[in-house]
């Protein structure tokens, strides 16, 4: 819960932007377990959102029929919600909206993208949802064709060739570390055993040498 001196806003429903308001202000706390730890802010992203200044109030959809406190006690569930509601109150709105939004659904009533350096492409409502079973934003490029991926992100295709090798070592790795992996896991079956515990040590020593392989193959390429 909050801290005594604060208590939690009713939280205001509908389509309409209004300029910062009470949930802000309230948001500006942080008075969440997984968004501060004593002073410390928990996440880099949440850390630089919390810096920019709030372009509206948090609302919720009109059909999200939560209160105040329910939503709080939904932000407080994960770092990502609390992340959201930055996204939605720091970003632009997007007139072409999203089409999580466009399908008319999230928590908030408009499509937010903030558009700083270092922050997702996501909007504020797949920001929230986002799990690593649902599909990301649509702004992120996942449904896009090959030529609309390339104009979204800059890249020409000669670009593209040198991404491309400039990946194949990482490429490699993974492949490698794949391998490994399954053996690992099929020795930790045999856990019990002395022989098998020391022949995993070796398996994640070997991943670890591959990592470092890795590093340094992009120190000379970078
Ligand atoms: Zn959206
Ligand atoms: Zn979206």
């Amino acid at each position: 819960m909050p801290d005594k001196a604060l208590s939690v806003p009713p939280v205001a429903h509908g389509p309409d932007e209004t300029a910062p308001g009470p949930w802000a202000k309230f948001a500006l706390h942080l008075p969440w377990l997984v968004a501060k730890e004593g002073d410390k802010i928990l996440s880099p992203l949440l850390s630089s959102l919390h810096q920019q200044s709030l372009k509206r109030e948090l609302v919720l959809r009109e059909d999200i029929n939560w209160s105040g406190n329910a939503f709080f006690l939904s932000i407080g569930e994960s770092l990502r919600h609390v992340e959201a509601i930055y996204i939605y109150m720091t970003g632009d709105v997007c007139v072409d909206r999203c089409d999580h939004c466009l399908r008319g659904r999230g928590i908030f009533p408009l499509c937010v993208v903030n558009q700083q350096p270092g922050a997702p492409k996501d909007c504020a409502n797949c920001w929230w949802k986002i799990s690593s079973r649902k599909r990301p934003c649509s702004f992120t490029g996942w449904n896009l064709s090959y030529e609309q991926q390339l104009q979204l992100y800059n890249i020409t295709p000669a670009m593209r060739e040198d991404i491309c090798q400039l990946l194949a070592p990482l490429k490699n790795t993974i492949t490698t570390l794949n391998t490994r992996l399954a053996s690992a896991r099929a020795l930790e079956d045999l856990r019990t055993n002395e022989d098998s515990r020391k022949a995993l040590k070796a398996e994640a020593e070997a991943v670890k040498a591959a990592f470092n392989d890795l590093h340094t193959c992009f120190k000379h390429t970078g």
